[in-house]
């Protein structure tokens, strides 16, 4: 057992068996044993990699985005870069490199970081070292300032937000729960309560799942951009329409492990749920722009320019080639159709580059 399953054991003991959320939220955050707490997972030698670890490219296009939005609010004098679960830091640097093609911007901006793990924030501090910028850390969106747009930026942040499961069990919807199995570990089981307030019908053992902390960081952040202006650009793996279905996953040195095994030392995450993201945007009485998939988003952006751009001085143009397949191809090994793009902005904003049209790979 690691050292955070036998700390879960003893909660669970104690108090009885706890939400897939309460586990999500150790297993990634526990202060101690938390896995994002002790560790950079990044990368080919860690855990998994993700888009601004992929290519520079990635960053660098949001970084235009984030450029143009601050045209589009009129250029004030002061507003916040804000990157939601930063990781290593990589997309901040690309984008405040190529932000400077809007040296305006760069001179206005103040750069916040919304990160739990005190490993990463020193990756992060790092990884802004050239830019000579001073990140300002949050351990969440609350004591983001209140007085200047926010332009704010997350990849992969809402799929490591912890999620409540329900099952349909012989006609009523029971939440899923982490107990202790027959064998002393960790193990699945159904709240002998029925969840009353679910009322929906589905087949039977159809999973429902969802991510309230999502949902209402997303909802106060809609309302900040109403009382602040600026824009959400939030990327990850997901669902466009919801689906039953359990989705959580664990990953640990690019395999799956089951889910239950080792926490504290595979990622967990689970599909987002766009649609109600998008919903609870609204709620907050932001703009909610048409989804679109990261293939779509990212070639409405140029990225097969700027690769060719980049071709030119590479030493290994064919890896260009690659990043640019990994990141908005189409084929199941790809990013481009499974990963979405949400754009969130304060109503008086039309909608952020690249989002003005819908998208065609998204099916109506
Ligand atoms: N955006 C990065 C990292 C994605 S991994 C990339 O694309 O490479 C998820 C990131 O979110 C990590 O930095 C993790 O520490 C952070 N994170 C996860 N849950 C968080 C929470 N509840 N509050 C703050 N940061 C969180």
């Amino acid at each position: 057992m690691t050292p955070l399953e036998i700390e879960i054991v003893s909660e669970i003991k104690a108090n009885g068996p706890i939400g897939v959320d309460r586990f999500m939220a150790l297993a990634l955050g526990h202060p101690r044993h938390g896995y994002y707490m002790t560790r950079d997972p990044f990368g080919m030698g860690g855990d998994f990699i993700t888009a601004p670890e992929i290519s520079q490219i990635f960053g660098e296009l949001l970084g235009l985005v984030a450029a143009m939005t601050w045209q589009a609010l009129g250029e004030p004098s002061a507003v916040c870069l804000v990157e939601l679960g930063p990781g290593r830091g990589t997309l901040m640097a690309d984008a405040l490199r190529a932000a400077k093609a809007l040296p305006g911007f760069t001179s206005c901006l103040e750069v916040h970081f919304v990160e739990m793990s005190p490993v990463l924030q020193r990756a992060q501090a790092d990884a802004l070292k050239d830019s000579g910028r001073h990140p300002i850390w949050h351990a969440s969106i609350d004591t983001l300032p209140t007085d200047r747009p926010l332009i704010i930026l997350a990849n992969e942040f809402f799929d490591a937000i912890p999620i409540r499961q329900f099952q349909k069990h012989k006609g009523d919807w029971r939440e899923r729960l982490v107990g202790i199995g027959a064998d002393g570990t960790l193990a699945l089981g159904l709240d002998p309560q029925i969840a009353e307030s679910l009322t929906f019908e589905a087949p039977d053992d159809s999973v429902f799942e969802m991510s309230p902390i999502s949902l209402d960081i997303m909802r106060r952040l809609a309302e900040r951009l109403v009382a602040q202006r600026g824009m959400v650009l939030a990327i990850d793996y997901g669902y466009a329409k919801f689906a039953y279905g359990d989705s959580l996953q664990a990953v640990r040195r690019h395999k799956f492990t089951p889910v239950l095994d080792n926490p504290g030392e595979a990622d967990i995450t689970a599909h987002v749920d766009f649609s109600s993201l998008g919903i609870a945007a609204k709620r907050g009485g932001a703009a909610v722009h048409p989804l679109l998939t990261q293939a779509t988003l990212l070639e409405r952006l140029g990225i097969r320019h700027r690769a060719e751009i980049l071709k030119k001085k590479a030493d290994d143009p064919a890896s260009l080639d690659a990043a640019v397949e990994r990141l908005a191809g189409t084929g199941s090994q790809s990013m481009g159709l499974l990963f979405k793009a949400l754009a969130v902005t304060s109503p008086d904003l039309g909608p952020p580059a690249g989002f003005d049209q819908t998208d065609p790979l998204l099916a109506p």
